[in-house]
């Protein structure tokens, strides 16, 4: 069964090591879909890079990061949602949770820099979903790496197999255009900020002599050359293989100049995928059951301390989500309707009536919410795919104000649940501890708690590096572990059992010691 609702939506996130262009493409596209009028309206949404304690640009994101998190648009003909992910490494597992919510990625890579650390880590998030890439290789005006040695670099270090389906003329100050592989035409590079439209060149082959007129001899042998040994060792694009996230098509360009964006665009739009079925715990959902159903994937605090709503974020997996409807949220048990549900066309907030499959709805909430939270018309279900990966660094909360307790427990609560960074409680004592990847998220937190929920924490340092989550066939056997190592053990937001430990050294002793038990690095091992 067809739903052209579902069919015409593309759901997909941008993603890069900070600085390769991911902000800048976002621009552009947004351009082409007529959602922006000038380049420049889109804000750049991270923190600044080197200042990390820079409180006032931390509350400024936030500010800039509702308004950007979803920005949808038409492009011919289909829906094109774009999920915003957070570019500071400190914020990982804000991207990790987002590109649960999406369909596919185009991965940005810095034609200069090639793959960096950030570019693998989102890399083998994807990997774990199948989801389906294409990467752009951005900044080719500049002097870069050669344009098969970056290939090959993307696909060792990526571990993924590419299909490059246009070819750059040149490079940096040579650089003079691509030819596109798919479309068999040549687009002659023309650096231009503003405008959205390139020169195109139909070709019907290579040979063409008209081709002199746009291309100096030398070049055209070349890109004859290079695009003989691309057909050798690439060979044609396998589509069934990109939606299985086994091949990644490859585009060239340069997004600051504004080219080679709208044949990026107009592929992906042909070959993203439309959302498919989704993995509950219960059972797999496709996007075309009559029934609604959705989960929460990020939550956002509003701005405003005298105000403590949130708002969540719900990708609908299947069926209809309508306003002022019940709908049955399966942690609680409850039923709720929004009567203020948010849908984020062109870049502009305003309610919405209804939304399908892929759409992603921002639902004004006082504390219902958790992450990873499933709202069905009434079946239980629970959507798979949240994980929580092992933080980096641990620190014990310590209470500054005896007075402010309950604030404080309330302030930590709310905080990791809205995914901030994870907490895991250890005994004796119910000690809290707070695990992150980078500190400028304790620093976030410390801020709120004060600004928000008027508590005073300082956070003392633990040892630990490392969290596993463990589990057992045999419960006694977990049971006496749990004992044993009681001094390591946390329990995490779900209440179960993580290991944690000061390096890997100490995690692979004890596995050796305790055969019986599995240990797991994320949280999703069900
Ligand atoms: P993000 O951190 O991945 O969002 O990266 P941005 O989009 O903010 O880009 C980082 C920097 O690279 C900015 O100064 C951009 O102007 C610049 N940039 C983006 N695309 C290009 C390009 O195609 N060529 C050149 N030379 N610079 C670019």
């Amino acid at each position: 069964m067809v739903n052209p609702e579902i069919e015409k939506r593309k759901t997909f996130a941008i993603i890069s090591h900070p600085d390769a262009g991911k902000t800048t493409l976002t621009e552009k596209f947004l351009l082409f879909g007529g959602a922006i009028n000038t380049a420049g309206a889109v804000k750049r949404n991270k923190a600044n890079q080197s200042s990390t304690s820079d409180f006032m640009e931390i509350e400024k994101q936030r500010g800039i990061s509702v308004a950007t998190s979803v920005m949808g648009f038409e492009y011919n003909g289909k829906r094109i949602n774009i999920l915003d992910t957070p570019g500071h490494k400190d914020f990982a597992e804000d991207t990790y949770r987002t590109l649960s919510a999406v369909d596919s990625v185009i991965l940005v890579v810095d034609c200069v820099k090639g793959v960096e650390e950030q570019t693998e880590k989102l890399m083998s998030v994807c990997r774990m979903r199948n989801t389906p890439v294409i990467i752009f290789v951005n900044k080719m005006d500049r002097e870069g790496k050669d344009a098969f040695d970056l290939l090959d670099e993307i696909e060792s270090k990526l571990n993924i197999s590419l299909c490059p389906l246009s070819w750059p003329i040149g490079q940096g100050h040579t650089f003079k255009g691509v030819y596109s592989i798919y479309n068999k035409h040549l687009n002659l590079f023309e650096p231009d900020k503003k405008k959205i439209s390139t020169p195109v060149i139909e070709v019907n082959s290579l040979d063409d002599e008209n081709l002199a007129q746009f291309l100096p001899e030398k070049s055209l042998t070349n890109l004859k050359e290079e695009l003989e040994l691309v057909e050798g060792v690439y060979g044609a694009v396998d589509k069934e293989m990109y939606l299985e996230g086994l091949l990644a098509p490859v585009f060239f360009g340069s997004a600051i100049n504004n080219f080679g964006i709208k044949e990026l665009l107009d592929t992906f739009v042909n070959i993203a995928p439309s959302p498919k079925s989704r993995e509950a715990e219960e059972r797999v959902v496709l996007a075309t059951e009559k029934n609604f159903s959705g989960f929460v994937f990020k939550i956002h605090a509003n701005l405003d301390p005298n105000h403590r709503d949130r708002i969540a974020f719900l990708r609908i997996c299947s069926g209809k989500f309508e306003r002022n409807k019940f709908f049955y949220h399966t942690r609680n048990n409850k039923k709720i309707k929004f009567s203020n549900p948010m849908d984020f066309m062109a870049n502009e907030k305003s309610i919405v009536e209804e939304a399908w499959p892929g759409d992603v709805v921002g639902l004004y909430d006082s504390g219902t919410f958790k992450i990873g939270d499933t709202l069905t018309e009434g079946e239980k279900l629970q959507f798979k795919g949240i994980p929580s990966f092992s933080p980096e660094i641990f620190k014990e909360v310590e209470n500054r104000d005896p007075l402010k307790t309950k604030q404080l427990e309330k302030g930590l609560q709310q905080l990791t649940e809205e995914g901030v960074a994870q907490l895991f409680v250890m005994q004796p004592g119910n000690r809290k501890v707070i695990g992150a990847v980078g500190d400028l998220q304790f620093e976030v937190i410390a801020f709120r708690l004060e600004h928000e929920y008027g508590a005073k924490a300082h956070f003392r340092m633990l040892s630990y590096t490392r969290s596993n989550w463990v589990t057992s066939k045999d419960p006694k056997k977990l049971e006496e572990f749990l004992k044993r190592k009681q001094q390591h053990i946390g329990e995490d937001k779900d209440g179960n059992p993580v290991y944690l430990a000061d390096n890997e050294f100490m995690i692979n002793m004890t596995m050796r010691d305790y055969p019986d038990i599995e240990f797991h690095k994320t949280s999703e091992f069900k």
